[in-house]
């Protein structure tokens, strides 16, 4: 696998790939690999001939006092995971490359709407932070296709819309969850949690599911419903951010459980934030 920093040595590379015909996939990720992302990867290989991955922890999606400096890397123990799975290649750019001019001054995509309620609520810039740095990587890489997690239902959500609206030719695909075999969703952020913490964990995923039964019986009061998943959480030690049960298209929260839904939340463990999601 070639491991590649430099924005020239990428778009070399890319170049060759093209020419020689070959339908190139892109993974973003921000590293520290687990089986969720590796799971992206083979999606990416059985749909294309080549992968590309990239690892950038990006300053521009981090809140002031969010993880950035804490989060965890794991260069060289990502980059064998990606090997074992057969990806072609890794672009590691360090923030100075990306952001040459800094933060401040550079140039913003965002799409609105999507982003107004659930994490785009909680995090300002999040996701101007999320959808201006795929847009640089998408520039750079000029992928076919880019694998992204259902996972992180709104950003899949806010990419799609950026790539229908901004014309990008790129087909985005959207991955299931891959879960612990308690069921809590795996996430680099995991991996702050304490022993006992861990053990709590999987309430977040329960709880998504005893609201969709819920949900299916006929439930009527979709905000009593999410209040009481709220105590619950609560209850078992978290710290609810928000659980919002929501038109899946719109990601607006739903009046009524007509329209498909999904069902969207946020929860602290001590300091670590979770999040999870679940279709209706
Ligand atoms: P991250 O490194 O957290 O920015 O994630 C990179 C990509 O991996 C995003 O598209 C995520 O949605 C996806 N991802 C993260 N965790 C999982 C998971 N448990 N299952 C599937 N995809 C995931």
């Amino acid at each position: 696998m070639l491991m590649i920093q430099d924005i020239a040595q990428l778009r070399a590379l890319i170049r060759q790939w093209r020419s020689a015909g070959e339908r190139v996939a892109f993974v973003p990720t921000m590293g520290n690999l687990h089986q969720g992302h590796l799971q992206l990867v083979d999606t990416a290989k059985q749909r294309a001939d080549r992968v590309i991955v990239s690892i950038f922890v990006n300053p521009m999606q981090f809140g002031p006092h969010e993880d950035l400096d804490k989060y965890p890397r794991t260069l060289e123990q990502d980059c064998k995971g990606l090997t074992e799975h057969g990806a072609d290649a890794v672009f590691t750019p360090t923030p100075a490359i990306i952001y040459p001019r800094g933060l401040d001054v550079q140039t913003y995509v965002e799409v609105p709407l999507l982003g107004d309620y659930h994490c785009g609520a909680s995090r300002a810039g999040h996701f101007r932070g999320v959808s201006t740095i795929v847009t640089k990587l998408f520039n750079l890489v000029q992928p076919d296709i880019a694998c992204f997690g259902q996972k992180d239902y709104q950003q899949l959500a806010i990419i799609r819309q950026m790539v229908t609206d901004l014309s990008m030719p790129i087909e985005i695909i959207g991955v299931p969850t891959t879960r612990a075999e308690d069921g809590l969703a795996l996430s680099s952020r995991n991996g702050y949690l304490t022993a006992e913490q861990r053990v709590t964990a999987p309430v977040l995923y329960r709880t998504l599911q005893w609201m969709k039964q819920q949900l299916n019986q006929g439930c009527p009061d979709l905000r009593a419903l999410e209040q009481q998943a709220k105590d619950t959480l609560n209850a078992a030690g978290f710290n609810a951010d928000y659980v919002n049960i929501s038109n899946r298209q719109t990601l607006v929260p739903a009046t009524d459980a007509t329209a498909p839904l999904v069902i969207l939340a946020a929860a602290y463990l001590g300091t670590t934030r979770l999040i999870d999601n679940i279709e209706v």
